[in-house]
């Protein structure tokens, strides 16, 4: 097989997943499609507010950082896009001309080459199978892998040899620095690096780790974590290992610590416009003013299917967690812990009608969830329901009190104070069968 010239590539790509007898299957994400949309609940996911934040880290990382010239800017799109949708965000960030796409796996990176991404795409979660069969997936999708152990190394080499390719793939290794999770330990590097001087035949691109504590005001943890990433890099250049790219910030460490922007930065979170300082109080003022500027991109809404009038003493949902204490007006809405509105939210936070916020009573519900609508004046059947994001209030004469006229907003951080998580769980769990509508304005 390893005399074959290029032109037999299809032929040998057969051959080989014939022999092995075992190719990967992938699994392509489903998910509600707005055309299938019968219940009024969808998140609506703004892309002009993706490109707007990219913008805002753009600019915020011109400000000096370890390199001589701003960062690049790798977007992660892990997880669907933390739930916007991977595809869409994907086309909108590679009009925007981002340097590149980072996703957790080799699934999701398929799905973006397969909706036509064409831009570099990182696989950062490492895993690529027992056999590192997955290797095969990567080469033939134009991927570039996150490795850090020497059999990976030595499979992506074997494979390379047999498709007797004309470019030498490309491959990142991430190093644990003090996130014991996943990378090869500053011990083993050594051994690795011997490992990857002998495969010529491969371009070590890229070395990254990943910091535990950026989103945490103490720099201690952050800065042993750079002062390890600094001696992997200087054994690297012993074994004359120099990689072209180093990158080890998420959305926290790019804004909040310019000492962690290397040659490129790898924010999440931000670019949903969601601010990773959350909980957070101290802050320098550089970074605030930045994360203050990004605008979310998803918007949760549905509408009030029924309503009823309650007696003092009625119960309300499962269990009766919540009993009327007068007579009150409650609304349902078709959205519940199936759709991602976790159950622990029963009896805490609020949803927004007609730009008032309706406080969440009883317990939420797999698809359905109550909420108490007397204090808003004419709220009836079809009213939007904003669950997560902002709503403009009806206009006068709609609402009696002219005071209470600016739009109201309940934010992914809210509810993740209300239930004990952090934004990006929030987001992320907005389920599948929420179909996403994208609003390009
Ligand atoms: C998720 C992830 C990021 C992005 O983190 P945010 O906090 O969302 O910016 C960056 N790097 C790695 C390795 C990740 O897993």
């Amino acid at each position: 097989m390893s005399g074959t010239t290029r032109s037999d590539r299809t032929s040998v790509d057969a051959n080989a997943h014939h022999a092995d007898d075992e190719t990967i299957r992938v699994l392509r994400p489903r998910r509600a499609a707005p055309a299938d949309a019968v219940r009024p609940t969808r998140a609506e996911i703004n892309l002009g507010a993706v490109r707007h934040n990219l913008h805002v880290l753009r600019r915020a990382l011109q400000t000096q950082g370890v390199t001589a010239s701003a960062p690049s800017i790798w977007g992660v799109l892990k997880a669907d896009a933390y739930g916007h949708g991977a595809p869409a965000v994907a086309r909108t960030l590679e009009r925007a001309k981002i340097d590149g796409l980072c996703v957790a796996l080799l699934e999701e990176a398929i799905e973006l080459r397969s909706a036509g991404i064409t831009i570099p795409i990182l696989v950062m979660g490492g895993y690529f199978g027992p056999a590192h069969r997955g290797l095969e997936e990567v080469l033939e999708h134009d991927l570039t892998p996150v490795l850090y152990h020497p059999d990976q190394i030595e499979r992506l080499a074997t494979l390379t040899r047999d498709r007797n390719l004309e470019t030498r793939p490309a491959f990142h290794v991430k190093v644990d620095t003090g996130m014991a999770r996943l990378g090869a330990a500053p011990t083993n590097v050594d051994a690795l690096f011997d490992v990857i001087a002998d495969h010529r035949e491969l371009e070590f691109r890229g070395l990254m780790s990943h910091l535990a504590c950026a989103d945490d005001p103490e720099p201690g943890p952050t800065n042993l974590q750079l002062r390890a990433f600094a001696d992997v890099r200087e054994r690297a250049r012993r074994h004359r290992l120099v990689p072209q790219v180093c990158h080890i910030a998420n959305s926290a460490a790019a804004l909040a610590y310019p000492s962690t922007r290397f040659d490129a930065v790898r924010p999440g979170i931000a670019l949903y416009g969601v601010s990773p300082f959350f909980g957070r109080s101290s802050v320098a003022d550089a970074a605030l003013s930045a994360s203050g500027e990004l605008r979310p991109v998803m918007r949760v809404r549905t509408e009030i299917v029924a309503l009823r009038d309650l007696a003092a003493g009625d119960a309300v949902g499962y269990c009766h967690t919540w009993r009327a204490s007068s007579p009150r007006r409650i609304a349902t809405v078709p959205m519940g812990y199936a759709d991602g509105l976790t159950r622990s939210l029963s009896n805490k936070g609020a949803m927004l009608v007609r730009g008032r916020r309706a406080p969440i009573v009883g317990v939420v519900s797999m698809d359905l969830t109550t909420i108490d609508v007397t204090d808003i004046p004419g709220a009836a059947l079809g009213d939007e329901v904003v669950v997560l994001g902002s709503q403009e209030p009806p206009r006068a004469p709609l609402i009696a009190d002219n005071a209470d006229r600016t739009a109201a907003a309940i934010t992914a951080e809210e509810i993740a104070q209300h239930t004990g998580t952090i934004p990006w769980e929030v987001v992320t769990n907005i389920s599948r069968r929420v179909p996403r509508f994208y609003r390009e304005p």
